[in-house]
This record gives structure tokens, sequence and C-alpha cells, in this order.
């Protein structure tokens, strides 16, 4: 096709010139992201091949399969690590019975657990010691949920979104307190939160906000940006709880249509047609030079323009887990 060229699609009539994309900030990697994958690379400089890994380390595809071809070696229970071996646990933590299982096996355990799920579980633990009903809001298996549900089984029970709120006992309804996985839909929590205090108005809410900042700060992100996209494409994998909201919030929030995808190549061209304004953010998961490939494959789609629309400035950083940062102050790397 030539530049300029007008080119017919079923939807409607977009040329060259109209064509471009609005690109969502902040996107990608979030500084529990940034803190858990260098976590597995210092330690597969520092201690060499191969490293364990409980579990995804972060929810995403290219990443794991990038850490592996440099030699760790993703396992889904603690008990198929070698004895002796160094684990590293990944970011969306684990149950204490896991570091308990870990030391029974004499494995050297990196907690590569976000800080603010290890707040999560911290207020999990305060919670039950007072003896309240914990109602977790997050999504039935993820591993986030598992491991915050691990803190208190006995006071913990899981609300998978406001139409459950219906299906939950406790013991005194006088003494519940709600709690959250980090990377939901910040409306949908809201919706649950108000239907579970119509159910409980004694509700204790937590002393903080769990749904994570950068979960936050994307959702706002995409949310100012899909009012002006008819398309909206999110990279992240599919078992990103963050990435697969970003879809969601993107549809309720003005876009006609969203996508997520893993790679460019996923992208399916029949999506464009008669989208002039294309939408792209990513998942906290996901590296930079996935959501360049993006663009990269929609400017030789005549989608060159692109507009950085940036709703909230970012500069969280994290220390690395403390069983590195040890070992490096005795043989720095
Ligand atoms: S999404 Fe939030 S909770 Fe999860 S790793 Fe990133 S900063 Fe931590």
């Amino acid at each position: 096709m030539r530049e300029g060229q007008l080119d017919s699609y079923h939807g409607g009539m977009t040329s060259n010139s109209q064509r471009r994309v609005l690109l969502a900030k902040p996107r990608g990697y979030c500084a529990g992201v940034d803190r858990a994958v260098e976590a597995v690379e210092i330690a597969l400089e520092k201690y060499g091949a191969p490293i364990y890994v409980r579990k995804q380390i972060v929810h995403n595809v290219h990443v794991v399969k990038t850490l592996e071809e440099r030699g760790a070696i993703f396992v889904d229970e603690t008990e198929e690590v070698p004895r002796g071996a160094i684990v590293v646990f990944s970011a969306h933590g684990v149950a204490p019975s896991v570091h308990d299982e870990a030391r029974g096996l004499g494995l050297r355990t990196i907690d590569a657990t976000c800080p603010l799920v290890t707040k999560v579980h911290k207020e999990a633990v305060r919670f039950a010691d007072q003896d309240y009903d914990i109602l977790l809001i997050g999504h039935e298996g993820h591993e986030e949920v598992i491991g915050t549900t691990g803190e208190a089984p006995d006071h913990i029970h899981l609300v998978d979104g406001p139409d459950d709120v219906a299906n939950v006992h406790v013991r005194d309804p006088e003494k519940v307190a709600w709690l959250s996985q980090t990377t939901l839909s910040v409306d949908e929590t809201v919706a649950t939160v108000e239907k579970l205090r119509e159910r409980f108005p004694n509700l204790m809410d937590p002393p903080s906000d769990d749904i994570c900042y950068a979960t936050q700060n994307r959702q706002t992100a995409v949310k100012e940006m899909a009012a002006g996209a008819e398309l909206v494409i999110v990279v992240g994998s599919t078992n990103s709880s963050n990435s697969v909201r970003l879809v969601e919030v993107a549809k309720e929030h003005g876009a006609d249509d969203a996508h997520l995808v893993d790679y460019a190549d996923q992208i399916d061209p029949a999506w464009l047609e008669g989208v002039t304004t294309v939408g792209v953010t990513s998942g906290a998961s996901v590296p930079d030079e996935l959501v360049q490939g993006v663009l990269a494959w929609l400017a030789a789609r005549g989608y060159g323009e692109v507009e950085e629309i940036e709703s909230v400035q970012e500069k969280m950083r994290f220390a690395l887990p403390h069983e590195l940062r040890k070992d490096l102050r005795i043989t720095p790397v």
C-alpha cells in the first residue's frame, strides 16, 4: 500500500495521515516485578545456574522464557527442588507453610515477594490475631490469593467479586474485615466493598489500599487513553491479573474493542478495520521491548504517529530481597 493511500474497510475509511497511536504512561514493569526479575538475574550471575524458581517469577511468558534460557528452572512445588539448591519465591508471595517446607528440605531461599503483597499478608495476620473474619476480595486460584490465605486459613474467606457477596458466611457479622488482592479492578473492588458493607455495616477497612499503586496507575492511564481510542491493545499474558483487568477497564471506559497479546504477531489485522486511533498499554509484568514490538507492527501498517499520554508519574523502587543484599555486601557482584 502506498504512503497516504486511503484504505477502505468494512467499518469505515481511515487514511494513514489520520492514523495514530495513544501510548499510555505509566505502563509495563512495576517496582515489584523489576525487583523480582532482577533477583533471579543476580542470583544466576552470583551463584550460577541452575537457580530454581517456584511458580512463574512474574506472570509473563516472555520474562519466564528469557530467564529459562539463562538457566532458571521454574517448578510448581518446592518439593521439586533438589536438596541444598537455591529457590526463589515469586513476586506473588507464598504461604508460611511454603517457607516451612523449604526449610525442611534444606533449601536456600530468596524471597522475591513484592513488599506490597507482604503488606497484605501482615494485615491478614493482624486481623486474624484480633479474631476477625477476613473477607479477602480476589480471584480464586490466583497465587497471591493462595499465599495470603495461607497466613490465616481459619479466618480468611475468599470473595470473588460483587456477585459472590451473598455466599459469604461469617461467625460474627459485627467482627468482619476486608482485604484484597493487589491487582484487581479498582472500580469492581469498590462495588464489592459496597455490597459487603450493606451486609456488614461494621465492616473494618484495611489500614491502607491493598490494590497497589502500579495497578491503580495503569488503570487510571488506560481510562484516560481508552476514551480517545477505538481499539486498545494491552500487552500482557493471559494469567496476568493486572493485564486482564486493563482490557476490561479499556472496554468499560470508551474503547470499542480491546485485546490482550503477548507479542505483536498475535495482533489480528482485522482488529484495525475502520480504526483511526489505537491505544497501547502493557501490564505490570511486561518488559517495554514487547510494547516497542507492537508499536513497530502498528507503524508498519500506517500507525506511525505515537502520542504518549502520561496520567501519573511513578518513581517507586524497592530494595532487593534481603538474602541477596546480605550476600552482595560480603562479595559484591
Ligand atoms: S503489581 Fe503491584 S503488588 Fe504486584 S508486583 Fe507490582 S507493585 Fe507489587
